[in-house]
């Protein structure tokens, strides 16, 4: 490894060690505060459990039982909220919860979704209501045994676009973001953090100094204060995966299902990428290192197992087409079993020797903003450059500003401005883009302009747009976080988009 540069290390506000949603949320809200800040990410945005989650912007209606109040309260706010950032990659959705009497009583479903629709102060969303499945449309796909439930409302989000989201919105304010750059080595020298960064395409490393540092690395927040920055910690994670499967699609209509399983345990059943159906998830304690992880055989037999006792057509482990796992890196509070450990955060404020370290224990996407600002908090009184106020409550992110009459009247309005746009297209634009749609199709006047079509539907110009934009660098960033093309392209055409990105990237 060889130091790239002989030029002084330039001195950041605030170096922010992880690309997860926490610490892209972090280096938005910092950033648009004034802020000069520095964020590494070792791989892509959103590599590790940002992507992995089951993608709902929820309270945690099954918090509840663990008395978790304050985090539903201000989950639930949250969601309001996120709804209204990014309307294009976030909606609300529809649960279905049926009824069984071997888990919990009706009164404690009725009586747990009447807190969850009166606990936040400001919700729109259309509240709970008992459903009788013998004539409720949702009762369709169950079995007969099943008669009664309830409805209730959550938040859907393309969750590793949100993360890149924030990245986006922190570069446009004046963040410097850097992904596959990992931080190897950070010191407190007279007050100011010396740390070295090292960029992982070229193997290159390079010093910086930050007046503050923020260690957001998820799973990895306890190795990177033991073994990189070498500082003791009481505080510790609990490293629990979570798996899910995709299979083709179970049930028709816009609606989840949310199942409770002989173990109190629940998964849900979602429709996914218009064709699928997304089932999860696992709640497995990880004693290993963290890293990339997988689904196991008995995950998958779980899974299917818990949605045939609902669902009249049955789930098979040959139907599955897709899945995906991820780390939880929970606040280890000492609960015996991993489904009742703490879904809230703690964050840690070390201010030793007066270069402060903030550490992120535990956090939900669906709190992500909300733990940026009371991050920012704990730093104002030792790091004056975050003091301003907090801004981000009701800022958009990039592509949120769709316009009035929200996504069906921008889709008119995409489709008027580019009357040669396929129906399909424009609405796969518009749901992942926003009005960022319009920058993509550029100065475009056909579908020939937009380059060449590397698969389905998506284009050259489209891609080049991730690249630049998006900080995309590989095809899985481009299928699988980026979008979730890989799931509608074949392997040749997936091959294709390799190639591309592959000689592009240089
Ligand atoms: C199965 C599952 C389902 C979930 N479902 C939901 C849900 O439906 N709704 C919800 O709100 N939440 C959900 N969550 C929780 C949510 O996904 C996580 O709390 C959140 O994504 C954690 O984000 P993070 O930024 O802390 O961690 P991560 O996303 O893991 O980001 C940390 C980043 O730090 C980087 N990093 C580590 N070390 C270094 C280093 N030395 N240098 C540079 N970079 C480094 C890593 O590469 C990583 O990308 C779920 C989680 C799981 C696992």
């Amino acid at each position: 490894m060889s130091e790239s540069t002989t030029s002084p290390a330039r001195l950041y506000d605030l170096l922010i060690v992880g690309g997860g949603v926490n610490g892209a949320g972090i280096a938005r809200d910092a950033t648009g505060r004034g802020a000069s800040v520095l964020l590494v990410e070792q791989d892509d945005l959103a590599s590790y459990t940002s992507s992995a989650s089951t993608k709902l912007i929820h309270g945690g209606l099954r918090y509840l039982e663990y008395y978790e109040f304050r985090l539903v309260r201000e989950a639930l706010t949250e969601r309001e909220r996120l709804l209204k950032m990014a309307p294009h990659i976030m909606w609300p959705m529809r649960f279905v919860l049926p009824h069984s009497k071997l888990v919990r009583p009706a009164w404690m479903l009725r009586a747990g979704l009447f807190l969850y629709d009166h606990l936040a102060s400001n919700m729109t969303l259309p509240k709970s209501r008992a459903v009788d499945f013998r004539t409720h449309s949702s009762g369709r796909p169950l079995k007969s045994d099943y008669t009664k439930g309830f409805v209730y409302s959550d938040g859907w989000v393309q969750d590793s676009r949100l993360v890149v989201l924030n990245a986006m919105d922190a570069a446009e304010r004046g963040a410097d973001v850097r992904t596959r750059t990992r931080l190897i080595k950070a010191e407190r020298v007279n007050g100011v953090w010396h740390a070295v960064i090292e960029n992982r395409e070229t193997g290159e490393t390079q010093t910086v100094h930050a007046k503050a540092l923020v260690n957001a690395a998820g799973p990895w927040v306890a190795r990177l204060l033991a073994d990189t920055l070498k500082i003791p910690n009481s505080k510790s994670v609990r490293l629990v995966k979570g798996s899910h499967i995709i299979v083709p699609r179970v049930f028709d209509g816009p609606q989840a299902y949310i199942f409770q399983n002989p173990d109190k345990r629940i998964v849900f059943a979602i429709p996914y990428e218009q064709n699928f159906t997304l089932i999860g998830t696992t709640d497995i304690p990880w004693n290993e290192a963290p890293g990339k992880v997988g689904i196991a055989p008995d995950e998958v037999t779980y899974l299917c197992e818990s949605v045939n006792r609902y669902f009249k057509a049955e789930v098979k482990e040959s139907d599955v087409v897709w899945s995906y796992a991820g780390l939880r890196p929970l606040y280890d509070d000492a609960s015996a079993n991993a489904s009742a450990v703490t879904r809230d955060y703690v964050l840690d404020l070390d201010t030793q020797d007066g270069a402060p370290l903030l550490s992120i224990f535990g956090g939900k996407i669906t709190t992500y903003r909300k733990l940026a600002e009371h991050a920012l908090e704990k730093l104002a009184p030792v790091l004056p450059a975050v003091a301003g106020a907090s801004w981000t409550a009701n800022e958009v992110l990039p592509g949120g500003d769709i316009g009035d009459g929200g996504f069906d009247a921008a889709l008119a309005r995409l489709r008027r401005a580019a009357t040669w746009l396929p129906e399909s297209l424009a609405w796969r634009l518009l749901r992942n883009y926003g009005s960022r749609a319009y920058e993509i199709i550029g100065e475009a006047n056909n579908l020939a302009e937009m380059g060449d079509v590397l698969g389905g539907d998506l284009t050259t110009r489209e891609v080049d747009y991730l690249m630049q934009r998006e900080w995309a660098r590989s095809a899985e960033d481009v299928l699988w976080r980026r979008s979730k093309l890989g799931l509608h392209l074949n392997e040749v055409e997936r091959a294709k988009v390799a190639e591309y990105v592959k000689q592009k990237a240089g």
